[in-house]
């Protein structure tokens, strides 16, 4: 086992070339831009800054053909000042130290808007799980759990799916750790299957969150979702959940990507079939009676809500003057760099930052967490009771925080802004965004646990 060097600092020379690189660098810039917005000390920003901790395991696995192939994998923790990390684990062969170190920032921030009692923690292993057999994803799987060991467990690190990982693969982590220790330990991972001490709504969480989310935005800007158009890229557990359940709330999903192609019909799909479809052939390209639609057509379709639900740096400074959509809701992780953001801004639509949208995740996972502890099992309504009113009472805080600081460009006219410039020096760059309200609020309150904490010793 190897620990690695500490990560680049994000205002080097040179930009990163390699997509983790530049998701470190988003991370980053967004932690600044909220650490100056609090005027942070310096001692502050750097141990908020930094990742606590990194592990990054190479181990064995053997293959189905009888050969051995070596994989790397990467747990880090990047800060654990309001509780145990928490994060999800990516099976994919662009995984990185960085795209993890990047992930792993993000979930620092997004659990303490969302008030969970956690910090932020990802993983991840460097491989193709779609070119496993089920024997060989399985060996892979448990080998990691041995090989995270020790520095997992329900008071320490509790894993959790994300990109190419789902309840099988939290089964298998959680019958590992179980088997060396002798017992039952349900609270080593989250996102586990129903019959193994999951959470009734997990599955939909992030999905469910994202819907609140914009719900939420929408009745702000004063529409429903009733009849309101839709995009979605990503039609995997986050992007299938939010489409079923916006086609559930009467909104017309338009369009839908994955990785193999993509569907538009702009009198809207029936995303039901198209699930089936995708358990079928593992992508939604090709269902009858639609079009074929690439990513760049669909972030530029006119409809009201854009769900970005893949992976990071999608939109970026070369395609953020294309989107149409009122709405962009950041269901997957860092979908949009932040050269994007002003042009977003600039163009009126309104982006609900990742570390809000699809918080419903971890909000789930901590009552999963809680359920276990307790051994208390939750109704499906009473789980989605309380992820609405958790996450509402976040996005709430964002709103409120970004209307408290700003005068946004989409409500008030230009000349309004002039005035404000002449005569209370508030210029265009102080208006603070949904996404720097978002980072201001969840800095705070890690940093307000830093503080009460001390440097030990
Ligand atoms: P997943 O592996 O279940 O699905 C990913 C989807 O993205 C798949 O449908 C895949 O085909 C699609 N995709 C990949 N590359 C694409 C491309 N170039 N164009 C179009 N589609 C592409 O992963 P997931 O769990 O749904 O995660 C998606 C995003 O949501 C990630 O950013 C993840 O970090 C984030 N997220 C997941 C959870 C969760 O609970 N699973 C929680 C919070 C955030």
């Amino acid at each position: 086992m190897t620990t690695e060097t500490p990560p680049r600092m994000a205002d080097a020379a040179s930009p990163s070339t390699t997509a983790g690189g530049r998701a470190l660098e988003a991370a980053f810039s967004q932690f600044d831009a909220a650490a100056s917005n609090l005027g942070l000390d310096a001692d502050l920003r750097a141990i908020l800054r930094a990742h606590q901790r990194e592990y990054v395991v190479r181990f064995p696995v053997k293959l189905d053909d009888g050969s051995v192939r070596v994989f790397t994998g990467y747990r880090v923790q990047h800060n654990t000042a309001r509780g145990p990390a928490k994060g999800g684990l990516r099976f994919h062969p662009a995984t990185d130290i960085d795209e993890v170190r990047a992930l792993a920032m993000w979930m620092t921030w997004k659990c303490a808007l969302a008030n969970v009692p956690f910090g932020g923690a990802k993983g991840g292993v460097q491989c193709d799980p779609l070119a496993l057999s089920s024997r060989e994803l399985e060996g892979l799987t448990r080998r990691f759990a041995t090989e995270l060991e020790p520095i997992i467990g329900p008071d320490s690190d509790i894993p959790a799916p994300d990109v190419g990982t789902n309840g099988q693969v939290m089964a298998w982590f959680m019958d590992t750790v179980s088997m060396h220790h002798g017992y039952s330990i349900p609270g080593v991972v989250t996102g586990k299957p129903l019959a193994i001490g999951g959470s009734a709504g997990r599955s939909d969480a992030t999905g469910q969150g994202i819907v609140y989310t914009i719900e939420h935005a929408a009745r702000r800007m004063g529409f429903g979702l009733h009849g309101a158009t839709v995009a979605v890229q990503g039609f995997g557990n986050v992007g299938e959940a939010t489409a079923r359940l916006l086609h559930e709330a009467g909104a017309v999903v338009v369009a839908v990507t994955d990785i193999g192609g993509g569907v538009h019909d702009p009198h809207g799909l029936d995303i039901p079939a198209l699930a089936r479809r995708f358990r079928q052939h593992g992508t939604v390209a090709g269902a009858s009676g639609t079009q074929p639609i690439d990513n760049e057509t669909l972030f530029g379709l006119d409809v009201d809500i854009l769900v970005l639900a893949a992976l990071e740096g999608q939109i970026t400074s070369a395609n953020a003057a294309n989107v149409r959509a009122r709405i962009l809701a950041e269901g997957a992780n860092g979908p949009t760099d932040p050269s994007a953001d002003p042009i977003l801004r600039e163009r009126g639509v309104t982006v609900i930052p990742d570390i809000l949208c699809n918080a419903g995740g971890v909000i789930v996972s901590y009552f999963e967490w809680t359920q276990n502890r307790a051994a208390l099992a939750w109704t499906r309504e009473e789980v989605n009771d309380r992820l609405r009113h958790h996450i509402l009472l976040a996005a709430d805080a964002v709103w409120q925080r970004a209307e408290e600081d700003r005068i946004s460009k989409e409500r008030v006219k230009l000349h309004l802004l002039k005035y404000l410039e002449d005569h209370y020096g508030i210029s265009e760059e102080d208006l603070i965004s949904a996404r720097l309200a978002a980072h201001v609020i969840a800095v705070e309150r890690v940093a307000a646990a830093t503080r009460l904490r001390g440097i030990y010793p």
